[in-house]
């Protein structure tokens, strides 16, 4: 079994998305921790998050996995955009302790001209300089298509930005379904293939996570266009064998698919189904 949900708006506050989540049938969800294109954050209710981590506990929820800005860019050239990302993460990394032991994803960023291996330093820095060992929260590199410069598009890539990580007990991976098969990977006649991949470079027990999609576009495209489940190139078949794969039971899986509400619903109805 797995633990399912989808991205919900967090306008209502941290106990309204958890209610959200349980009309849509899911038992965890991920959510923007600010403004996911600009960058301004809401100040958190204390009582709220802790209505919610009660919330979560009665409905047994699994882990949450919550999604930094897509402005954040911790490898940018421009200095001035750098900081302001090193900043946000670390002081998103302060908001999760309100949600204490979840999970925090974010992009590992573009390197706009620089190259992957000027980039990558600059990713485990920005990590270093944020994470504490106090922080509650297991930090997550999100998987890339490998569009324009983007850094994350390779299992080597992960590994090489995990290996300058201090903290190695708080730093995993979350694993798009969309975003490895445009990068390459072959999720479709070989997710045995991948994730053995997936383990002989990372390691699988840093996956902590999968977000699930299908995709637009053909493999290794590295266009990265989330699908509605079944509509895209991967199909329900490999989707429901990746859901369903025996390595990959108990993690949260975070549906990103084009929907609104009541695809959602479907679409959890259906991985449902499948267990
Ligand atoms: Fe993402
Ligand atoms: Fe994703
Ligand atoms: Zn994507």
């Amino acid at each position: 079994m797995i633990n399912i949900g989808c991205h919900l708006s967090s306008s209502g506050g941290f106990l309204a998305m958890g209610k959200h989540a349980v009309e849509l049938g899911a038992d965890t969800f991920a959510f923007f921790t600010r403004n996911p294109r600009g960058g301004s954050a809401k100040e958190i209710d204390p009582e709220d998050a802790k209505a919610l981590v009660t919330f979560m506990k009665e409905n047994n929820f699994g882990r949450l996995v919550a999604h930094a800005p897509y402005t954040m860019n911790v490898c940018a050239e421009k200095e001035s955009v750098r900081k302001f990302s090193w900043e946000m993460l670390s002081d998103d990394l302060d908001r999760m302790q309100y949600v204490p032991g979840n999970y925090y994803n974010f992009h590992p960023g573009s390197h706009v001209g620089q190259g992957t291996d000027a980039a990558i330093p600059m990713i485990a820095d920005a990590i270093n300089s944020a994470l504490r060992p106090e922080h509650d929260t297991t930090v997550l590199l999100e998987t890339m298509a490998g569009k324009g410069s983007e850094v994350g598009k390779t299992f080597e890539e992960i590994a090489r930005i995990i290996d300058l990580v201090e903290l190695k007990d708080k730093i995993g991976v979350c694993f798009d379904t969309c975003h490895t098969w445009d990068g390459g990977y072959d999720n479709v006649s070989d997710i045995d293939g991948v994730l053995k991949e997936f383990d002989s470079v990372i390691g699988l027990d840093r996956l902590y996570a999968v977000h699930l999609n299908d995709s637009k576009n053909d493999r290794d495209s590295h266009k990265d266009r989330h699908e509605v489940i079944g509509g895209g190139f991967l199909g329900e078949e490999a989707i429901r064998r990746i859901v369903t794969h025996p390595l990959l039971q108990g993690k949260p899986f975070i549906l990103e698919t084009p929907n609104e509400d009541p695809g959602y619903k479907k679409e959890i109805e259906l991985i449902r189904s499948w267990f």
